[in-house]
């Protein structure tokens, strides 16, 4: 039996770059939600909704994937729901010890019983700063415009994050287009991470599944260290691949491209962080180091400032030290880990890093700019 379980696995410091907030809520919480709200949902228990939710086997195409969607986007039409919803969020990922975590959402998505694009912002706010008060965990919202909705719906998210820019202090990041173009990414080809690069400035791709059929591209992201979000049980589900052992990633990775990994919805893809990073090994063969390595490029391609991103960096890479694998034994050594009152959780008797030096792992200065595109 490999020592690296999912039990080790969610004891590591990590990020998630790429999570819908749509597609990364609890069933019960959609049952009490509905129950509340009084909506009604086709399925009235736990099993019965896992089974309309969960695509499985039966999950044909994307289409089909994104079918869930209707189910959650049903109950997420009032303030109180958004909070519930952004603050669960961040505390499931805080469970597995998701140290900074990127919500992404469309606000336009969430008007349907009167709410403005503000109260919808503020709402998915307030419930993540409440979980980062009660958990440490650090947070970034992606606004997503959507492109088959209009271009008007994309200039207001616009102006709304330049708006919440000033306000939040770079914990909003705006996602103009892209998060629809990188799931194009999938199902258009490469052509459309390269509009997303060169045309919307995209800082990451998400998915970026097709890459590899474009040989010129896949350097520029290379060479101009693109991260990539990568999301390989989702990327099975919608059929982006055919299966995992179909998946880009172990290529991209041993080629050298910064990779990410992440969930894409918890809830609708059914997992965390963890148990893609458990998939990694399991499929691909990565091995602790290689995991911690993605890990790190994760926290590198945080949509933070860059000296805060540079104190987060330096924190994470001498406790990431203290996990290692035993010689022969069977199970994976865990430093002790404590949870300090008052916002910051360290591991293993660490204090917060105060101390502004890059660290020597960042390799490349970037913009603190949050306009940003994932
Ligand atoms: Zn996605």
């Amino acid at each position: 039996m490999s020592p690296l379980t999912l039990d080790f696995l969610e004891k590591l410091p990590k990020t998630d770059l790429h999570c819908h907030l749509d597609g990364s809520l609890r069933l019960r919480s959609i049952l009490e939600m509905a129950e509340q709200q009084k909506v009604a949902l086709p399925a009235a228990d736990e099993e019965r909704l896992a089974k309309l939710i969960f695509p499985g086997a039966e999950c044909k195409s994307l289409e089909d994937y994104l079918k869930a969607f209707d189910i959650t986007l049903a109950v997420l039409q009032e303030e109180e729901a958004l909070h519930r919803a952004a603050f669960e969020l961040a505390e499931d990922a805080a469970q597995e010890n998701v140290r900074y975590l990127e919500v992404r959402y469309a606000p336009v998505l969430h008007l349907r019983r009167g709410l403005k694009l503000t109260n919808v912002v503020e709402a998915v706010l307030s419930g993540l700063r409440e979980a980062k008060r009660r958990y440490g965990i650090r947070y970034g919202v992606i606004l997503c415009g959507i492109r088959t909705i209009s271009a008007e719906s994309s200039v207001r998210m616009a102006e709304l994050c330049v708006a919440y820019k000033h306000k939040e202090a770079f914990q909003l990041i705006l996602n103009n287009n892209v998060n629809c173009t990188a799931h194009a990414g999938e199902a258009y080809g490469p052509e459309s991470i390269a509009q997303a690069i060169h045309y919307c400035g995209a800082h990451r791709i998400g998915h970026g599944v097709r890459l590899r059929e474009n040989g010129d591209l896949l350097n520029y992201v290379n060479d101009h260290r693109i991260p990539l979000e990568v999301c390989i049980s989702s990327n099975v589900q919608t059929r982006a691949v055919s299966d995992f052992a179909s998946h880009p990633l172990p290529f991209y990775y041993n080629y050298g491209l910064r990779v990410t990994i992440n969930t894409d919805n918890r809830l609708v893809t059914n997992t965390t962080v963890s148990k893609e990073l458990l998939l990694a090994h399991q499929h691909y063969g990565f091995s602790l180091d290689d995991l911690k390595e993605v890990i790190v490029a994760g926290f590198k391609s945080a949509f933070l400032p860059y000296r805060e991103k540079a104190d987060v960096l330096k924190e994470i890479n001498k406790e990431l030290d203290q996990f290692q694998l035993p010689a022969n034994g069977q199970t994976a050594q865990l430093p002790p880990r404590e949870v300090v009152q008052g916002g910051v959780t360290t591991a293993g008797g660490l204090s917060p890093a105060t101390e502004s030096t890059p660290s020597p792992v960042m390799s490349e200065p970037r913009s603190s700019t949050p306009v940003s595109h994932g």
